[in-house]
């Protein structure tokens, strides 16, 4: 399975209920297994949350950590990809 950017943006509120610890679908299962760019994400998600939750600092509720995540989620999945400059061909 090659992970596409439509495919991935159409998981990405199941990976975010993933990282808060929700049951998800065997759809996101079977696109983490093809999707190393999800898997990161989702890593990120779990490393932000575990952050927030486990602090130095006087730890915030859950369910604006919760919050915070899903926000971060929406802004990244309407973030444009960034677009590399071309390069000339050198022969
Ligand atoms: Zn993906």
């Amino acid at each position: 399975m090659t992970p596409n950017e439509d495919t991935c943006a159409a998981h990405e509120t199941a990976l975010v209920s993933k990282a808060l610890g929700v049951s998800t679908s065997t759809d996101l299962a079977a696109h983490l297994a093809g999707c190393p760019a999800c898997r990161r994400k989702l890593a990120s998600y779990r490393q932000m949350r575990a952050g927030l939750l486990c602090g130095p600092f006087a730890a915030p509720d859950e369910s604006i950590i919760n919050r915070m995540i899903r926000v971060v989620a929406v802004r990244l999945s309407n973030a444009r990809p960034r677009r590399r400059a071309l390069q000339p061909l050198t022969r």
